[in-house]
């Protein structure tokens, strides 16, 4: 596979702040001689209104030769009235499906400069540093059978299947060792073996996955307690990894510990470490084309791209070290602003990280 990274710039503020992060990927591709080439396509509404589809066969096909792709979001009230199988969304979840992107990363970081954005105390969360590895493409959400079916009492019932296969969970349980050893080396598996059988294979795989890295510390926690433990002392935690419903809601949980959603990124990735990068935040269109959207949690997503599908470790810190700068510096754009910061357009705090860089 080229080092081709692919950009997919979407709807709303997509396109403004994936403008900023690919300047800001241009100039470590210079300064650290990566080697990469960028390409740009249609997703979502954008694609829908140039070619009548969520998800262009032309999208789809680059995006299966690149190493790693940026999306900006995608979605917008110009296109709600579509039918399901035609809205934007239907772009992204074929992204996800096609590549098998069963990994998703979800970093809940606080910089201890906008500390008292958390609606927790700043000791509480000053500097939290947590990596949320939810199963994606698997659980409950995906398991059959599924349906609404009618008893012989005349009741209606409600049911889905929890079930998930031993190479399922050691699949997730691999990439979520392997973002352990990459960061604090603490590993917590969160589960609900008190209950559920799945879980119980799923705690008893990772004990097995354990001896394979020596070198991370592997807890175990029931999902009751990990959802208490996130508000009430988070720090405690390196990597989560949990299966597709416990890291849905969890990973929500702990975004919002940091209250600024635009700072947050997350990576998609699959058995090959291509992986899909995003910003958590959706396409957010009551402020699009405004020029105030925040970019860094586009340029943040552009730094773990670089972790985690390209192997740019030095390339990935000098961005985030630079984000770190610019909020030193006191610039904020307006969702992060706060009494003594000032307040930069999308574009200024592009600019900025460029020039910390
Ligand atoms: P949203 O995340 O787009 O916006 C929520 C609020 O946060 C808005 O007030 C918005 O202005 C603000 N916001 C979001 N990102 C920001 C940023 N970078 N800088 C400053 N402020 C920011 O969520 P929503 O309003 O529920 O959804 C809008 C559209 O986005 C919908 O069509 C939805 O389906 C779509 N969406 C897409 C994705 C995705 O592409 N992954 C994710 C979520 C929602």
């Amino acid at each position: 596979m080229s080092r081709s990274v692919l950009l997919l710039p979407g709807d709303g503020i997509g396109p403004e702040i994936v403008a900023e992060a690919e300047k800001v990927l241009n100039k470590v591709n210079e300064k650290f001689s990566l080697g990469l080439s960028f390409d740009t396509a249609l997703v979502g509404g954008a694609a829908i209104d140039a070619e009548d589809t969520p998800l262009p066969a032309d999208t789809l096909d680059k995006a299966r030769k690149a190493e790693a792709i940026l999306l900006g979001a995608v979605g917008g009230p110009k296109w709600d009235s579509l039918p399901m199988a035609k809205r934007p969304e239907k772009g992204l979840l074929g992204l996800r499906s096609s590549l098998e992107l069963f990994a998703n990363l979800r970093p809940a970081i606080l910089y201890p400069q906008l500390a008292s954005a958390s609606s927790l105390k700043p000791e509480v969360v000053s500097g939290l540093d947590i990596l949320i590895v939810r199963e994606l493409t698997g659980g409950i959400y995906f398991g059959q059978p599924r349906g609404v079916r009618l008893l012989e009492s005349g009741e209606r019932q409600g049911y889905n299947t929890y079930q998930y296969t031993e190479s399922e969970i050691r699949r997730i349980g691999r990439v979520a060792f392997e973002a352990a050893q990459q960061r604090g080396k603490k590993l917590c598996s969160v589960d609900k073996a008190n209950v559920l059988e799945v879980t119980v294979l799923w705690r008893e795989i990772m004990e097995e996955l354990k001896g394979e890295y020596p070198d991370v510390e592997l807890s175990h926690m029931y999902v009751d307690n990990a959802a208490m433990q996130l508000v009430k002392a988070p720090k405690q935690f390196d990597v989560i990894v949990t299966g597709n419903m416990f890291g849905d809601i969890l990973s929500d949980e702990a975004a919002m510990l940091t209250g600024s959603i635009g700072m947050l990124p997350s990576a998609s990735l699959n058995s090959e470490k291509q992986g899909m990068y995003e910003p958590c935040h959706g396409s957010a269109p009551d402020i699009a084309g405004q020029g105030i959207a925040n970019p860094l949690a586009t340029i943040i997503s552009a730094a773990m791209m670089l972790r985690y599908s390209l192997n740019e470790d030095e390339a990935a810190e000098a961005i985030e070290a630079a984000v770190s700068k610019v909020l030193d510096q006191g610039l904020r754009t307006a969702d992060i602003m706060s009494e003594g910061g000032k307040k930069v357009s999308t574009r200024e705090m592009g600019e900025a990280v460029l020039s910390a860089l």
